[in-house]
């Protein structure tokens, strides 16, 4: 199951997103922003509450989110830069990490930290990385939530490769993906094309 945005202002962010020669500070700002509005759709199907409430009107009933109720992911270390934008939607959500290296020759990955909030399995996860390439480590990670006995999972990515879509979709059709845009590929070192080159190294300047 997946969403992709579908909005002039995103089609516009990715544009300078992608482009070479956006600087460090502007790409991270970026970033930030795509995933707050990503989080903004993923929570269209959050449940809310009746809540008493006294304006300086007069009294009735608004509606609440149980923000208690959600847990982020991001996996390390591009990740992380989506964590500031999702939290300005859900400003108290835990934050767990886990950490997956990609073995270069079978793209396969190895995983080498995961720290979870304590309860996680009574939340809704949000995994967050924002290239979804081969999949395989979007794939992993969920497995790793499942296995802590996490029943709701959400993907959030900013650029996902339909190889990715398609192996998320296959190892675990109940989690619902959530992408800004939609991209042609992956080349043959397991890049996304035209996507925007190492999301990490872009985030953190280290290239
Ligand atoms: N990770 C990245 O940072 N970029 C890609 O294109 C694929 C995986």
């Amino acid at each position: 199951m997946k969403k992709v945005l579908d909005h002039p202002l995103i089609k516009h962010k990715i544009s300078i997103l992608r482009d070479e020669k956006t600087s460090t500070k502007e790409f991270r700002e970026l970033i930030s922003e795509i995933s707050m509005i990503l989080c903004y759709e993923a929570l269209s199907d959050a449940e809310t509450y009746d809540k008493k409430i006294k304006t300086p009107i007069k009294e009735t009933i608004g509606q609440v989110i149980n923000e208690d109720n959600y847990a982020f992911v991001p996996i390390l270390r591009a990740g992380m830069g989506m964590v500031d934008g999702v939290l300005k939607v859900i400003p108290t959500a835990k934050i767990g990490h886990i950490g997956l290296y990609r073995n270069e020759e079978t793209l396969e990955p190895i995983k080498y930290y995961c720290k979870l909030p304590k309860n996680i399995k009574n939340k809704e996860v949000i995994i967050l990385d924002p290239m979804l390439a081969t999949g395989g480590s979007g794939s992993n990670a969920i497995t790793m939530l499942k296995k802590e006995g996490v029943k709701k999972i959400k993907f959030l990515c900013i650029i996902a490769a339909p190889e990715g879509i398609k192996r998320i979709e296959k190892d675990h059709p109940d989690v619902k993906i959530y992408a800004a845009q939609m991209d042609e590929g992956l080349n043959d070192i397991g890049y996304i094309y035209p996507g925007l080159g190492d999301a990490g190294d872009r985030i953190y300047g280290t290239k």
